[in-house]
């Protein structure tokens, strides 16, 4: 059994090694790779960027015959297949996107024996034409990508993953490897139930990357933050700077470059060669920080990068994660740094609303983007909160490594504040044709004369000048605050400010609503009853 096993990992490694041209393999991958490749069933979770593809491209390579890959994502298979070609991996994909011929040429070097890989998409195996061509083939392993889909309850469903149950009656002696980046317990259950892998081998990595401290911070100045946070803390350290837009992104990087950080822009709107290096200089060079649209990391691999820092809010905390997890990988202490406010609430609230996709698209992105503010807006710990997001449990419930952890937020009863809030928004409904945003409610909360709120007469309101008690920024942070938690929505272009269902609740006082206080020095100390 040992000598089997010691043969099973050289060869596994020759393969790394010759193949891939890696030294040596990472966390479980040689585990994985060990007992699928000795013909065990697996289910693999691993955080996004931990190297799944080799835990089923080895296996496919050194046993005899093809590994066929269930994707859903089509449009990455073109791609993964030409990156392993130009490995000299012989790989070939059957999905909707090619015509007849080019399908007819995979079928045949699959039936010859000439693949040592085959990209499938799911609803491919619901066609008795397809099976009825892999069993006429030699099949190495079944490779289940983004597993997860194969859970009904879950954000992203695929009914064709149903069908894989197939596999197991139909290929009794072909092992199979579920892998996702996305599993709470149950849907890990559900994996393993739904595919009929009774006998299968989990493997679980944790998600947890101890060396990187989260913090998050309310967005003032944002470019000016960034600036003292690397001159303090990054001084001649690498780093990379997300931002939404590629305008921000040319900007601060401007800014950086002419404040005496070595700094560089990338994104898709620079010609292939400037990225090309902009990147390979980031690789090379210490101490450089690139601001990037999120188009920037996919597939970096540089070990001492010190610090990720957001200036806008990413989409979802699969994006963050994925994000800040470049940070930190030889294991040396690293900052996961992120500016955040009102204004991104806002902005992403309306982008989901006026953006393409059906209905369930945009539920879908809303419910990612309200698991990613409440990763904002809570005041426990973030890994915490991170780590339960992908279904882990944190090994403390103080990490003693993030904001939240080092400094704990204060929260107060906002209720008052939120019903201040939510009353002014209702008086503003009433004047249909005009639309206000938070600006608007702000000053007339905070009772200034300014020329807006004199042209609608604002300041004949009977909330006029109801919340002095509080500061802009407090205010801006109760706003943004009812926006995380949905007790206030926004709608059209403009970002008018309107109720929701739940709004009510915190109107007839059914509701209790509890607040982060704002760290940036309070002019008066929250009430915590007006
Ligand atoms: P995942 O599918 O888990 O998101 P990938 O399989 O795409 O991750 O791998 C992420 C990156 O890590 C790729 O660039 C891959 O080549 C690299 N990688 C994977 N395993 C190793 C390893 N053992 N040594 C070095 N790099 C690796
Ligand atoms: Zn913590």
């Amino acid at each position: 059994e040992s000598r089997v096993g010691a043969a099973v990992e050289s060869e596994a490694l020759r393969t790394l090694n010759r193949v891939f041209g890696y030294e040596s393999f990472r966390g479980d991958q040689g585990a994985v790779i060990e007992h699928v490749v000795a013909g065990g069933d697996a289910v693999v979770l691993m955080p996004t960027g931990a190297g799944k593809s080799l835990c089923y491209q080895i296996p496919a390579i050194v046993r005899p015959g093809t590994g066929v890959v269930v994707s859903p994502l089509i449009a990455l298979m073109q791609d993964q297949v030409d990156a392993l070609r130009a490995l000299g991996v012989r790989a070939g994909f059957i999905n909707s996107t090619q015509d007849f011929d080019e399908r007819r040429t995979v079928e045949a070097e699959l039936l010859a024996g000439e693949l040592d890989l085959l990209y499938l998409a799911p609803e491919r195996l619901r066609v008795e034409a397809t099976l009825d061509l892999l069993s006429r083939a030699k099949i190495s392993v079944f490779a289940i990508d983004e597993a997860h889909c194969v859970a009904q309850w879950g954000h992203d469903f695929r009914p064709d993953y149903l069908a894989l149950s197939m596999l197991g009656e139909r290929w009794p002696d072909v092992p199979r490897i579920a892998l996702t980046a996305t599993a709470t317990r149950v849907t890990h259950r559900e994996i393993t139930d739904r595919l009929v892998m009774p006998k299968a081998r989990h493997f679980e990595a944790s998600f947890d990357r101890p060396n990187i401290q989260y913090r998050i911070v309310p967005k003032n100045d944002p470019k000016k933050q960034l600036l003292t946070f690397l001159k303090d803390e990054h001084d001649g350290d690498a780093g990379i700077v997300y931002c939404l837009s590629r305008a921000s992104v040319d900007k601060t990087a401007q800014y950086l470059s002419d404040n005496g950080v070595a700094a560089v822009p990338y994104h898709a709107g620079l010609d292939a060669g400037t990225r090309a290096r902009h990147q390979s200089r980031f690789l090379r060079e210490d101490g450089l920080v690139v601001v990037a649209t999120i188009a920037f990391g996919m597939g970096i691999d540089k070990p001492d990068v010190r610090f990720v820092a957001h200036l806008d809010l990413p989409k979802s905390v699969e994006g963050y994660y994925q994000e800040t997890g470049r940070a930190g990988r030889d294991g040396l202490p690293s900052t996961a740094w992120m500016a955040y406010g009102l204004q991104d609430v806002v902005q992403q609230r309306k982008m989901i609303q006026g953006g393409e996709g059906d209905e369930a698209f945009r539920r879908r992105a809303a419910s990612h983007l309200d698991s990613m503010l409440a990763l904002c807006e809570t005041a426990e710990c973030r890994r915490a909160q991170l780590l339960g997001y992908f279904g882990q449990e944190a090994t403390a419930a103080n990490c003693g490594n993030c904001d939240t952890c080092l400094n704990p937020p204060e929260t107060w009863d906002g209720t008052v504040a939120a019903q201040k809030v939510l009353s002014t928004v209702v008086r503003l409904e009433r004047e249909r044709r005009q639309k206000f945003g938070a600006g608007q409610i702000i000053d007339i909360l905070l009772g200034r004369k300014t020329a807006k709120v004199i042209q609608f007469d604002h300041d004949a309101l009977s909330v006029f000048g109801i919340g002095e008690e509080l500061s802009e920024a407090q205010w801006r942070g109760v706003v943004r605050q009812l926006l995380a938690q949905g007790l206030l929505a926004v709608e059209g272009e403009y970002g008018t400010l309107v109720l929701t269902e739940t709004s009510g609740e915190v109107l007839g006082r059914q509701r209790e609503v509890r607040l982060r206080s704002e760290p940036a020095k309070p002019e008066r100390a929250p009430r915590a009853r007006a």
